[in-house]
């Protein structure tokens, strides 16, 4: 359930949605790394994909069909989809989220 301390939590509860359905929601990065760059992330709080696994098979097609959805719907055909697992990858925020950019000059795969 909902971690007091988490940013995501607190953004899952009253952020501004660019979409929600099925228990995921959809937010704007805050510091976008691209024309478009959203954020998907589980309602419920699951730390990173390494515990993708608290997921149901149900929930993580539907977490993996609303990804896709969300790109769509934001006019993407061509983009991007992140996940940073860990600190050590990058992964600043402890609640499970992916990336997805697009629009114009994404760029290559560094
Ligand atoms: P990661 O580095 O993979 O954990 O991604 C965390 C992302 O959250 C970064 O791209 C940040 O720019 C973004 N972020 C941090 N705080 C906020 C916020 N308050 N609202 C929206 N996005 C945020
Ligand atoms: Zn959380």
């Amino acid at each position: 359930m909902s971690q007091p301390e988490c940013l995501f939590c607190s953004l899952v509860a009253e952020g501004e949605h660019v979409r929600r359905a099925d228990g995921f929601v959809a937010i704007r990065d805050i510091n976008p790394k691209a024309p478009v760059h959203l954020l998907v992330l589980p309602e419920r709080h699951v730390e990173s994909f390494r515990e993708v696994g608290e997921l149901s098979a149900e929930e993580a097609k539907r977490m993996l069909e609303f990804v896709a959805e969300t790109a769509r719907e934001a006019g993407l055909a061509d983009y991007r989809v992140v996940v940073n697992v860990g600190r050590g990858a990058g992964q600043t925020v402890l609640h499970l989220h992916w990336h997805v950019l697009g629009g114009s000059g994404l760029g290559g795969f560094e």
